[in-house]
């Protein structure tokens, strides 16, 4: 599998970099993405593939189960960076339909040392579901409560954007935009969940 990765890199440099020379020179003096991407770290959510995007467009942050935790100096370092040196005007949340890390959340006594401790910051999620299952006398398939929770989860992360004070200032001033999105790896379509 490693020798595969080198491999790969093999090809890569024949057969895109050096055929894109100015491109990759141009990239390599400066970067201007134009959005930041907090997503899950699952492998089969490629960003720039899912997008269409090329280097040098997307700012990403992936982390378990795309999660914003205002304690968490990586996530807060990386948006910092991205609003106050990048000057970044949008930045999506992109959860994904089939998310191990919000199954997990169902599983919160396992043995993990560290999952459970992390997922705390995403078990509002579940729990307004299950409120809402319960209120509204809702029936989902197991299937359909893990999508749900995938989609609250969006929309609870980008309110934790928002407990940031210097992302607030950000959109008030109207230099930024969150978006909330979900990736559906049976389609390959991104729904949008929360339009910026
Ligand atoms: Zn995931």
């Amino acid at each position: 599998m490693i020798t595969t990765l080198l491999e790969g890199n093999e090809r890569f440099v024949r057969e895109t970099f050096e055929t894109q020379k100015a491109f990759f020179a141009d990239l390599a003096k400066k970067q201007r993405p134009t959005v930041l991407w907090i997503g899950c770290s699952d492998s089969r959510v490629a960003v720039n593939t899912i997008t269409g995007t090329q280097p040098g467009e997307i700012f990403t942050h992936r982390n378990v189960a795309n999660i914003v935790a205002t304690n968490d100096w990586n996530l807060s370092a990386v948006l910092e960076f991205s609003l106050n040196h990048l000057h970044i005007p949008d930045i999506v949340i992109c959860g994904h339909y089939g998310c191990g890390g919000i199954e997990a959340l169902d599983n919160m006594g396992s043995d993990d040392k560290y999952i459970p401790v992390w997922l705390i910051n995403a078990a509002r999620a579940r729990t307004r579901v299950d409120e809402l299952i319960l209120t509204q006398a809702l029936s989902p398939s197991r299937e359909e409560r893990l999508q749900m929770m995938v989609e609250e989860n969006v929309r609870l992360q980008i309110e934790h954007l928002r407990e940031y004070p210097f992302v607030r200032e950000a959109i008030a001033e109207g230099r930024l935009k969150l978006h909330g999105w979900v990736y559906d790896m049976e389609s390959g379509h991104i729904r949008v969940i929360c339009p910026g």
